[in-house]
C-alpha cells in the first residue's frame, strides 16, 4: 500500500516508521526539515502530569508506555532519560490537590521530603518543603529521536525526501497524492503530519483543522558534565539535561508572546538555572553558559486536544497534529499505522477525530 507522510518531525517520523515496519511503501516528505520544526524547539518532556481531563490523561499514560514498547523494539538507538520529574510550586496546596487526584487515578506520583528530593537531584541549591516526584516521566533529544526514527523507517524501505508539498491532490472525491516542486506523487493514503503547517494544507482539500498555535521559548546551555538526573520543574524555571550535556530550560508551558529581547530572555532563563543549582565542587551552577535559544511554535488544535484520524470529508487523508507530540509520538505512530493499514478504527482515538470541528464555532 503506497503512503505519503507529509512531515519529518517526531510525529511524521513515528508514523513513517510504524507504517514501514508493517510493510507499507512509504515516502516521507520533510520540506528540508528532517527532525521537525516544533520538534526541534521542544522541551521534550514525556509526561501525563496534572492539567488534563482524565480521558486525555489516560491517553498520555499509554503514550509513555508506548515509548517503552518502541525502545524495546529499536534497542539502544533510542535514548530516553527515564529518571522521572521533580516538581514544586508557589501554590503548594493546589499542587498537592492536583497530584493527589492523579495518584488516585493510579499515576505513580508522590509528595517527597527535602531529604528525598536531595537524593533524587543532589545538585540543587535548596529544596522545597514538599515536591512531587513522578518516576514514570522522562525526556529525550527530540530532533535526534525524530531523525533516528526516520533512519529506522528508511531501513525498512521508506524513502525520505527533502521535497515540500505545495498541495494535497483530490480527484473524484478522493485524495490521490501530493503536488511537489518536482511534480505529482500519487499514493493511496496521505498522512498529514506537518505540525503547524497542517491547517493550511488541509484547508486546500476542504478539511478544517482549527488551530490555536502558541509560541514557546527555550534556552540551551553549552554542554556540561552530568548535573541533573531527571526533569526539575520549579516555579522559576523548568529544566532538564540532554544526553549531550546541554541543559534545556524554559519558564512557560502555556506559551505567550515572543520575548521582545530573546538574548536577554535566554540569559534570564539561564540565570534561573544558576540560581537553582548548587555552587560547589565540580557541579558549579556558575558554569552554566548560554549556547543558543529557540523560539518555537507549538502546534495546538483549537480545543487543546490532539487531532488524529481519517478525514471523513477527504477519503485517503489521515491527520496527525497535536501538542504534546513528544509524549504521544510512539503511540500515535503505531495506532495511525494500524488504522491506515487495517481500516479498523481504534476506539481510544474516538475523542480525537478531525470531524469534531465540523459545524463548530472553533
Ligand atoms: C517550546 C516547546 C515546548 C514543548 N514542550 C513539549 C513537551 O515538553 N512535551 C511534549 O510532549 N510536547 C512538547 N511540545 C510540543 C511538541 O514539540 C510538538 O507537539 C511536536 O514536536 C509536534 O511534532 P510534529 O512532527 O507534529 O511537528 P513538527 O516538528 O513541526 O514537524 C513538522 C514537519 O512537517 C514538515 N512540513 C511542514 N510543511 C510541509 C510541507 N508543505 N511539505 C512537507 N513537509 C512539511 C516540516 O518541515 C517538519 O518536518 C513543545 C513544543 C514547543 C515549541
Amino acid at each position: 500500500m503506497k503512503t505519503i507522510v507529509i512531515g519529518g518531525g517526531i510525529i511524521g517520523a513515528s508514523v513513517a516508521y510504524h507504517l514501514a515496519v508493517r510493510g507499507a511503501a512509504v515516502t516521507v516528505l520533510t520540506d528540508g526539515r528532517p527532525g521537525g520544526v516544533a520538534t526541534a524547539a521542544s522541551f521534550a518532556w514525556i509526561n501525563a502530569a496534572p492539567g488534563n481531563a482524565r480521558p486525555y490523561f489516560e491517553l498520555r499514560v499509554k503514550g509513555i508506555l508506548d515509548w517503552h514498547r518502541l525502545q524495546h523494539e529499536l534497542g539502544e538507538r533510542l535514548t530516553i532519560n527515564w529518571n522521572g520529574s521533580l516538581t514544586w510550586s508557589d501554590e503548594p496546596a493546589a499542587m498537592r490537590t492536583a497530584y493527589a487526584e492523579h495518584a488516585s487515578w493510579g499515576y505513580p506520583t508522590s509528595m517527597i521530603s527535602p531529604a528525598e528530593a536531595a537524593k533524587r537531584e543532589p545538585s540543587l541549591a535548596s529544596y522545597p518543603d514538599q515536591a512531587a516526584y513522578s518516576p514514570l516521566e522522562g525526556s529525550l533529544s527530540p530532533s535526534e529521536t525524530a531523525r533516528d526514527l526516520l533512519a529506522a523507517a528508511a531501513e525498512q524501505g521508506a524513502q525520505i525526501s527533502p521535497d515540500g508539498v505545495r498541495a494535497i491532490i483530490a480527484r473524484n472525491g478522493r485524495i490521490t497524492g501530493v503536488q511537489t516542486a518536482a511534480g505529482e506523487i500519487s499514493a493511496e493514503h496521505v498522512v498529514l503530519a506537518a505540525g503547524a503547517a497542517c491547517e493550511a494544507l488541509a484547508a486546500g482539500v476542504g478539511v478544517t483543522l482549527p488551530m490555536a498555535n502558541r509560541t514557546g521559548f527555550l534556552a540551551q546551555s553549552a554542554p556540561l558534565p552530568p548535573i541533573l538526573n531527571g526533569l526539575v520543574l520549579a516555579p522559576q524555571a523548568h529544566m532538564r539535561q540532554n544526553a549531550d550535556g546541554r541543559i534545556i530550560v524554559g519558564a512557560d508551558f502555556a506559551g505567550g508572546a515572543a520575548p521582545d529581547d530573546e538574548d536577554a530572555a535566554a540569559e534570564a532563563l539561564l540565570a534561573s538555572v544558576r540560581g537553582l543549582l548548587a555552587h560547589n565542587g565540580d557541579r558549579r551552577g556558575d558554569d552554566v553558559r548560554m549556547e543558543r535559544h529557540t523560539l518555537g511554535l507549538r502546534p495546538v488544535p483549537a480545543d487543546g486536544l490532539p487531532i488524529i484520524g481519517a478525514a471523513a470529508g477527504a477519503p485517503g487523508l489521515y491527520v496527525t497534529v497535536m501538542h504534546s507530540g513528544i509524549t504521544l509520538a510512539a503511540l500515535v505512530g503505531r495506532l495511525a499505522a494500524e488504522e491506515i493499514l487495517s481500516a479498523q478504527p481504534v476506539d481510544i482515538l474516538a475523542p480525537y477525530r478531525p470531524e469534531r470541528f465540523e459545524g463548530s464555532n472553533f
